[in-house]
């Protein structure tokens, strides 16, 4: 049997006849960039995200640079998130030539740890990026309180959390902004790249439309420095069809986190994922961590079972920020997980017949 991280290959069978009549429609009016199939699909997306205005862009990584553009960041100011998130989140803050500063990480939710980020604030803080791992919200009420007492925005870092809740609200609708990605393995992913900024600030929503088109308004009109970021009406058209679909296919990834749940959390050897009793998760990704982890890769593997590390090696350490001075045992809850972690097939499309040959192998290698 072969099991691959994710088969978008099967999910694209379940709504091929929409997606073609969709692409089909944009290439009759030959309307590829912005227009009515882009600003159709950000009033879908605000209303699935309960925010009042939603910007398509380029891709998840320009929602943050742009989402911090927008706040006025640039060199010599700080940034506070965590390092241990996928590359864009530290690398839209270095871009503006300013500093990120790392906060560990909570190793139950691998989500950034407030109570450690008030002892890094300083009079250059210029913003606070929790990242919302994995499809679970980070703890925002402590985070939410510390920002609004020292008067600092947050950005909150919703790439692979669409659609997650923390106490009911919605991730992405609690920060000054939220950043949407829809590369093609998220949640809601299209087919290329492409990304949307959340706001329920009017000004900060003309402000994101303004840098998106270089800054131009009315056009040929710059009294800012933007860039070239705009969605695509294929993206768009893509993806106003499988948000129709958003709510069934995370409801499938809870049911299978379930299934794992119940059949690994009895391992000793197995930390199943930590989901907050407030929280909904996504499951953008199912991440185990077991103290055998390169041995389980090599095992899964051989199986034909597909995992990945997400992620390898935590942002303080990585060659491009050798700059920031910081050396291992800096973070050290972010680097155990970097050694202990690996994600299993959680897509919607898993079969039971496939869910039981993963836990059966694993359970081969670990209880022997
Ligand atoms: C995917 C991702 C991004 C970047 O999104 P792209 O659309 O690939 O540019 C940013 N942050 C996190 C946490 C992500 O997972």
């Amino acid at each position: 049997m072969r099991v691959p991280l994710l088969d978008l290959v099967a999910q694209y069978h379940t709504i091929r006849p929409d997606i073609q009549k969709a692409v089909q429609e944009v290439f009759e009016s030959q309307q590829f960039i912005l227009g009515p199939s882009v600003t159709k699909l950000e009033e879908e997306i605000a209303a699935h995200c309960q925010v009042r205005h939603a910007i398509g862009v380029a891709s998840g990584s320009d929602a943050l640079l742009l989402a911090l553009m927008a706040l006025g960041v640039g060199p010599g100011d700080e940034v506070i998130t965590s390092p241990y998130t996928f590359f864009a989140t530290a690398g839209s803050i270095a871009r503006l030539q300013a500093k990120p500063v790392f906060v560990d990480i909570d190793p139950k939710t691998y989500n950034i740890d407030p109570s450690l980020i008030e002892g890094k604030i300083t009079p250059r803080t210029k913003a606070i990026i929790p990242v919302h791992l994995y499809g679970q919200c980070a703890e925002m009420d402590p985070i939410l309180e510390i920002a609004e007492r020292r008067h600092i925005p947050i950005v909150e870092d919703a790439a692979q959390s669409i659609g997650a809740t923390y106490k009911g609200r919605q991730a992405g609708s609690m920060g000054a902004f939220g950043c949407l990605s829809f590369f093609p393995s998220k949640n809601l992913g299209g087919a290329g790249d492409g990304g949307m900024i959340l706001t329920q600030d009017g000004h900060f929503a003309e402000k994101i439309k303004i840098l998106r088109v270089h800054g131009s308004q009315p056009k040929y009109y710059h009294q800012v420095i933007g860039c070239n970021s705009r969605l695509d009406s294929l993206q768009a058209v893509v993806l106003s069809v499988k948000l129709r679909h958003l709510e069934g296919w995370s409801q499938k990834r809870r049911e299978n986190a379930e299934f794992y749940n119940k059949h690994l959390g009895s391992l000793d050897k197995v930390v199943v994922p930590h989901v907050e009793s407030h929280n909904k998760s996504i499951y953008n990704q199912y991440v185990i961590r077991v103290s055998q982890r390169d041995q389980l890769l090599n095992y899964l593997k051989e199986k034909g079972i597909g995992t990945e590390i997400y992620y390898p090696v935590p942002l303080h350490l990585q060659a491009c920020f050798k700059y920031l001075g910081h050396s291992e045992g800096d973070f050290p809850e972010s680097e155990r997980a970097a050694r202990e972690t690996i994600a299993l097939p959680i897509y919607p499309e898993l079969t039971m017949d496939q869910k039981i040959y993963v836990v059966d192998q694993i359970k081969r290698l670990l209880l022997s």
